[in-house]
């Protein structure tokens, strides 16, 4: 179309139904979405209330959603209502969540409390003290996405990321046996000494304790962990050989490397390998193990219990880091979800992909 828009694009970190938004001047004019849609931005002239297409349905007629700044202010007003401490409580400051209407540059000056509807506070499914709390974005509201285009012979790394045990390292080993010169993971750093068999450089980087610590203070380590008394991690510098080279990084870390894998510089392709329903990762499991098609799941049988940890786990990482992701891979059978996986990695190379404005420069 030769129609000449608004070039902002935003992905939706958070799901939005203005049929329950207390807030919203007219319901009917509103635009639900759910967190990961991108959205066309419009209109951006009213401070609270934007205008925005879906990016699939341009055709429809544009519809109101919360701008940034309101969606932040009830985020941080659900917050303090959470923790006790109102500090939107004070006689006129409620206003900030008062309704405006479309097309109005500034909400009400402080208008008495009576006429503001406190908002009901979300239940939170997870408790937020724990430190995971920072890990989720300060505040989820909208990020500016562009399409980033394949370009030839430069492979953006590909991070696995799931709960442990759902099967994500066997994902990763796979698509390396499928194509060793194509697919590498980069050689680990750890300060444990070396054991009898092993080859320096080949199982691992072996480093001194101190040098680790110091190279992970200067963030050197796009993820490390501490096992048994000893450190191990992934250097960023390795990740970029790996890409240098011309080769495709695939990367399984535990989910809080997202943070420092998400830069501008490792443009990372984030993939959630989750687990299916509880009675079907049980078949699943059992059925592989029958067969030995399953490495993971060969190497030791899971509890009940630890089921449902896998579970559980998917479920948190999706509520901290669910916006994220370029794409959820649900690893019911093992073919299935490796075939997927081997589709994500070719759609990646020949298709552009909405990513993080920011990396399109
Ligand atoms: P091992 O010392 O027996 O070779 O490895 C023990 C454990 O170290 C592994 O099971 C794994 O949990 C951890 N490990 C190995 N490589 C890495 C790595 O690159 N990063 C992190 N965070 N842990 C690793």
């Amino acid at each position: 179309g030769a129609q000449r828009e608004s070039k902002v694009r935003v992905r939706a970190h958070f799901d939005y139904n203005p049929d329950v938004d207390p807030y919203i001047p007219c319901k009917e004019a509103g635009l639900a979405f759910q967190r990961g849609d991108v959205l066309h931005i419009v209109a951006q002239d009213d401070a609270y209330w934007w205008q925005a297409r879906k990016e699939h349905e341009r055709s429809a007629r544009a519809g109101l959603i919360p701008s940034r700044a309101l969606q932040e202010r009830r985020i941080l007003h659900d917050r303090t209502q959470k923790n006790g401490t109102d500090l939107d409580s004070k006689p006129g400051s409620c206003a900030s969540l008062c309704t405006t209407p479309p097309g109005s540059p500034r909400l009400p000056a402080s208008s008495s409390t009576s006429s503001c509807r406190q908002p009901k506070t979300k239940k939170i499914m997870y408790d937020l003290t724990e430190n995971d709390d920072f890990d989720r974005e300060q505040i989820a509201t909208y990020e500016e996405v562009a399409k980033l285009y394949p370009r030839p012979g430069v492979f953006r790394p590909i991070v696995l990321i799931g709960a442990p045990g759902v099967g994500r390292n066997e994902l990763r080993r796979r698509l390396i046996a499928r194509d060793p010169e194509k697919f590498r993971s980069p050689v680990p750093y750890t300060t444990r000494p070396m054991r009898t068999g092993e080859v320096a450089g080949r199982e691992y980087i072996f480093v001194a304790r101190e040098k680790m610590d110091a190279d992970i203070e200067a963030g050197k380590f796009v993820e490390h962990g501490e096992y048994k008394g000893h450190l191990y991690g992934t250097s960023a510098e390795s990740v970029k050989s790996i890409v240098n080279a011309g080769c495709v990084c695939v990367l399984s870390p535990h989910y809080q490397a997202i943070k420092t894998l998400r830069t501008a510089q490792l443009k990372p392709f984030l993939i959630h390998v989750k687990p299916p329903e509880l009675d079907i990762l049980k078949a699943t499991r059992t059925e592989a193990r029958a067969k030995s098609t399953f490495d993971e799941a060969n190497a030791r049988s899971f509890t009940d219990e630890e089921f449902e940890d896998m579970i559980k786990s998917a479920e948190r990482i999706d509520f901290l880091y669910g916006h994220f992701f370029d794409v959820e891979l649900v690893n019911g059978e093992l073919v299935n979800a490796f075939e997927q996986l081997v589709q994500n990695v070719q759609r990646l190379e020949n298709e552009p992909v909405w990513a993080p404005s920011m990396w399109v420069q």
